[in-house]
């Protein structure tokens, strides 16, 4: 079983301001944020990439996480963005799956 910086936070064994968790997801606020709002919903489960998703149910219930922080802090209805980066040439830099959640300044297109 691979492990990461996510898998520790998960486990309590890193320090994260944790915004929200459950049985299979918890929320996070991003370290590095690119946002005012800038939340990490993670999966418990060490899942490398979102190419490595077996069980689809599991990403739905991230957006529906996202989609209740997003009400939550308020951003919901001025806007936010929801990215997955994949693998390098997708910007992905820690290798256990998460749904950025990006809010609280205007969005612009196409991103960097
Ligand atoms: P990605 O490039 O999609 O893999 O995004 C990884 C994100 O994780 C970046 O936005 C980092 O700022 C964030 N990050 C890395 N380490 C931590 C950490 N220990 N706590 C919170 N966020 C982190
Ligand atoms: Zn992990």
């Amino acid at each position: 079983m691979s492990r990461c910086i996510f898998c520790d936070i998960v486990e309590g064994k890193a320090p994260a301001d944790i915004v929200y968790k459950d049985e299979k997801i918890i929320a996070i606020k991003d370290i590095r944020p690119q946002a005012p709002i800038h939340l990490l919903i993670i999966p418990r489960e060490h899942i490398p990439t979102i190419l490595d998703v077996k069980d689809y149910g599991l990403v739905g219930r991230m957006f529906e996480v996202a989609n209740m922080l997003a009400k939550e802090m308020g951003i919901a209805e001025d806007g936010f963005r929801l990215v997955f980066n994949c693998n390098r040439g997708g910007g992905q830099a820690v290798y256990h799956l998460h749904l950025h959640l990006l809010g609280g300044r205007q969005m612009h297109w196409p991103p960097g």
